[in-house]
């Protein structure tokens, strides 16, 4: 686990993004950032030894059981973004808008042969099973890892939870910390953005 890549990525001056550090003390966070850069899309991250691994879901997660979406990981990210959100200049790494659009706590539940295993071994299998409690996105989730290279696959598991009938990301535009929209970080930026958020 490291935060080179990401640092290499960024302009520190340049972007608000916090600079971080891998941090120690174990809190299982996770987040989904709402993250309209070029493309919008939605950045699923789970804490593990010190970081947040990081994944990009184009669609966004589903409840619903038989919508396998897509989960491309990104670089480490630092504990300390989880709570970023504002705006990244457009000529800068990942420039854009971000929100908090999920932010809570996960326990890793992950079996093999019918015992638990750490969840840094379910990662290094490429097959992952989590507990999230969050404020939108509860129960079990799998991460699966596929054949092609950093793809792999966000499914909800079929348990009380789950839900074929609502579409969680449209029904949810805003974040989870301020309840602000994407659409309200554009109009801030005419303004002042520090006021705003
Ligand atoms: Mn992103």
């Amino acid at each position: 686990m490291s935060l080179e890549e990401y640092k290499k990525k960024r302009k520190f001056n340049k972007t608000p993004e916090p600079k971080g550090e891998i941090k120690k003390k174990k809190k299982n966070l996770f987040v989904v950032q709402k993250h309209n850069a070029s493309n919008l899309h939605y950045d699923f991250r789970i804490e593990l030894n010190g970081v947040l691994k990081s994944w990009a879901v184009p669609k966004g997660p589903s409840l619903n059981p038989s919508q396998r979406r897509l989960a491309v990981e990104t670089e480490d990210h630092p504990i300390d973004y989880a709570e970023f959100e504002g705006v990244i200049p457009e000529d800068e790494y990942g420039g854009g808008y971000v929100i908090v659009w999920d932010l809570g706590t996960f326990k890793n539940i992950t079996k093999k042969d019918d015992k638990e295993i750490s969840l840094n071994q379910a990662y290094d299998d490429g097959h992952i099973t989590i507990l999230l409690n969050g404020t939108r996105l509860k129960g079990e989730f799998a991460l699966i890892k596929t054949k092609r290279e950093d793809q792999w696959l966000l499914i909800k598991k079929g348990d009380s939870e789950a839900n074929r009938d609502i579409n969680i990301i449209e029904e949810y535009q805003d974040s989870v910390l301020s309840n602000k929209t994407i659409d309200d970080l554009k109009k801030a930026k005419k303004g002042n953005l520090d006021k705003f958020l």
